[in-house]
């Protein structure tokens, strides 16, 4: 079954096509970053009004790339939440078009969901490790979501959060420790670039609830630190200085996220742990979370680059495993700023 997906969530526009094995034929992402790189983050008007203009000829462009056309394909899947509405409004309704007036089927997909099977996505040209077999513990670590899942199978109904951030997104904390620091936008991978070359013990910092005995996590309070320092001491002039500084900030966040993810497929018995989300790109914790697992004997699965940031393949591949199991949305189908994956609490499943 050939899928295209489309994905307008936030500040990138995608459309690709995926096979359910999880081969990427096409993948095309246009970002909005110098569009909103003045601002030093998303602003929601002029993201839905880019994604208005640029949807039809990116789903155009991932044709072309597959070689394929409208007719190869059976069936659409799109992102309808969470994100900013105005923006997923506008993929929604291009999806809504082209299903209807190529009679295919339609289905909405979790953002989330797409992050949590990325890892399951096959690029040409790559050579991968194969994909996890069900059930695994993912740590999904993006701009607006940090939180850590059971996943047993690929549909929302089969993904429920362990434990989640109190306050920050850990790709949030990233990009405010960059503005603060006159870095630029989007700040993470600024900062992954400058920590690589500087002493993490230059400051050393400690991530709030660092303790392992519970899966929650926050980010606020470091980057309120960071920010004391700053007006405290200025942005460092030193780059030696610049550098300690976000190795100790990069530190601090990535221990954490790393000693949670492993303690949490310990606490669920799960011997698998996967990576997704913008900020799983970060070099330093996709070698902590591999060390750590490697030395808890636990099997980890890290999707390459292209798959961690927003894309659309793991959209399309999220929608051809409900396709493949006979579930289709209406025409009524809507955007949400919300997930729709659960907590799971000591009761049984349900709680948000
Ligand atoms: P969500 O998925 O929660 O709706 P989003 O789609 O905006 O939010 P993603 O595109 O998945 O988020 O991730 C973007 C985030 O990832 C940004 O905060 C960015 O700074 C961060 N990021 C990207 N690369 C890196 C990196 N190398 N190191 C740390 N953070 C990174
Ligand atoms: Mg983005
Ligand atoms: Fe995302």
């Amino acid at each position: 079954m050939l899928v295209l997906g489309i994905e307008s969530s936030c500040d990138e526009t995608g459309a690709a096509i995926v096979q359910d094995d999880g081969t990427v034929l096409s993948d095309v992402v246009q970002s909005q970053v110098d569009l909103h790189a003045r601002y030093g983050g998303v602003v929601p008007e002029l993201a839905s009004r880019d994604h208005a203009r640029n949807i039809d000829p990116v789903v155009r462009e991932a044709l072309a790339r597959a070689n394929l056309g409208l007719d190869a394909i059976d069936g659409i899947a799109v992102t309808n939440r969470p994100g900013l509405v105005g923006a997923l409004l506008v993929g929604v309704q291009f999806a809504k078009g082209i299903a209807w007036a190529r009679g295919l089927p339609l289905v909405g997909v979790d953002h989330l969901v797409g992050h949590l099977l990325a890892v399951f996505l096959r690029r040409r040209g790559e050579t991968e490790p194969p994909p996890p077999e069900f059930p695994f513990v993912a740590l999904l670590v993006s701009g607006g979501h940090t939180a850590i899942y059971h996943v047993e199978g690929p549909t929302a109904a089969q993904c429920h959060e362990l434990g989640a951030t109190r306050d920050d997104a850990a790709g949030e904390a990233f990009d405010k420790v960059a503005k603060l620091l006159g870095l630029g936008y989007p700040g993470g991978p600024i900062i992954d670039r400058l920590a690589a070359r500087g002493d993490p013990t230059k400051f050393p910092q400690k991530a709030p609830m660092a303790s392992v005995r519970s899966l929650e996590f926050s980010f606020s309070g470091i980057k309120s630190r960071m920010a004391r320092h700053v007006s405290e001491h200025g942005v460092p002039r030193d780059e030696a200085e610049l550098e300690g500084l976000c190795a100790s900030f990069q530190r601090a966040v990535t221990d954490v996220l790393a000693n949670k993810l492993v303690q949490a497929a310990q606490m669920t018995n799960v011997s698998r742990v996967v990576l997704g989300g913008g900020v799983a790109a970060n070099r330093e914790l996709r070698e902590r979370v591999r060390s750590l697992a490697r030395a808890r004997g636990l099997e980890c699965f890290v999707p390459p680059l292209a798959s961690c940031t927003d894309n659309a393949a793991m959209i399309a591949y999220a929608g051809a495993a409900r396709l493949c199991r006979g579930e289709k949305d209406g025409w009524d189908l809507t955007a949400t700023s919300q997930t729709s994956l659960l907590r799971l609490t000591r009761k049984g499943r349900g709680a948000r």
